[in-house]
């Protein structure tokens, strides 16, 4: 049999699959083009890891994670794939060449949204950020702005009262959407200020930011609110830019599958937080590597037989 898994993506999901296919049996190869762990990697502490009793720091576990396939024969190539289908077989396609594999497993999550407004392009890098473990030590002692009421807003204002002066936390409701004990840590913090029924209308500045101009979404009032640094956590979009239209997706782009992690296409399977699910967080992630590996596993040798 064609016992070559292709795994595209090297997050949590992605190197829990390569553990299971090469415990299986199967030769994986894992193309990650950043760094293992995925965005995981880039949170400073996973509280909710099963067995890290303190938590564990999101590049120590991918660190680890990507160790832990390595034991068991996942190879680890540093690139991008840039296509994913079926023809003939399946196959995929990196730097301009094709590889056909047996079975192929998309485990790329997905990346933050950006909001939009005016000065958010612009000074991107320059105080505008969408990673708060890697820019907030920045902010020591200044006033930062974090936009969003969902788990990551709410994770990252925590992460950064760690530095900052003041963390005002601006939502465009009047609730988070944000777990109850991210919502309570936040409210027992007298460094983050939350600012709520408001939207970003604009970010100020001139080659670094001043703060952001806000409207009162009750009364239409407008208002400036001073930060040195803007984090916007508005929501994610899923990285399925090298998957064409035949794949099924929900409304909001992530890949739909069963509940054996198949796609709508034979052979092509995904796993982690880029599939259509609830609940998306490293153990979700990594027992979908672990489906999506067995499912490859179970189509491989069917093909066999
Ligand atoms: P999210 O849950 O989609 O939350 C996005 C937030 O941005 C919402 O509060 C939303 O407001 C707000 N928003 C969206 N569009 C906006 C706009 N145009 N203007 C202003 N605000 C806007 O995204 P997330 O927090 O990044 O989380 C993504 C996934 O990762 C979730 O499944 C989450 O559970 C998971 N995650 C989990 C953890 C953890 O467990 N510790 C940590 C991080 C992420 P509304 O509420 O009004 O819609």
């Amino acid at each position: 049999m064609n016992g070559d898994v292709i795994i595209v993506g090297g997050g949590p999901a992605g190197l829990t699959a390569g553990l299971y296919a090469c415990r299986s049996g199967l030769s994986a190869t894992i193309y990650e083009k950043g760094y293992p762990g995925g965005l995981a990697a880039t949170t400073d502490l996973i509280d909710n890891y099963p067995g890290f009793t303190e938590g564990v720091n999101g590049m120590e576990l991918g660190d680890m994670m990507k160790k832990h396939a390595e034991r068991f024969g996942a190879k680890i190539v540093a690139s991008e794939i840039e296509k994913v289908w079926r023809d003939d077989g399946v196959k995929v396609s990196v730097k301009g060449e094709t590889v056909p594999a047996g079975a192929v497993i998309v485990a790329t999550g997905w990346s933050p949204k950006k909001l939009g407004v005016p000065g958010e392009a612009e000074l991107a890098g320059k105080g505008v950020s969408y990673c708060a473990t890697c820019d907030g030590p920045l902010y020591r002692d200044k006033t930062v702005a974090v936009i969003g009421g969902g788990d990551s807003a709410l994770q990252e204002a925590i992460f950064l009262a760690r530095f900052a002066k003041e963390v005002k936390l601006i939502h465009r409701r009047d609730e988070f959407r944000a777990a109850p004990f991210l919502q309570k840590t936040v409210e027992d913090n007298d460094r983050i200020t939350p600012l709520l029924s408001k939207t970003v209308v604009a970010v100020r500045g001139e080659g670094g930011v001043d703060g952001v101009e806000l409207e009162d979404k009750k009364t239409g009032e407008k208002e400036f609110a001073e930060a040195a640094g803007v984090f916007f956590y508005v929501g994610i979009i899923p990285n399925v830019g090298m998957l064409g239209p035949e794949f099924d997706r929900d409304d909001m782009g992530f890949i739909i599958t069963d509940d054996r992690c198949r796609t709508s296409i034979e052979g092509i399977f995904a796993a982690g937080d880029v599939r259509s699910k609830t609940l998306r967080q490293v153990v979700t992630a990594a027992g979908d590597g672990a489906l999506a590996a067995m499912s490859a596993y179970s189509y491989l040798e069917a093909l066999e037989r």
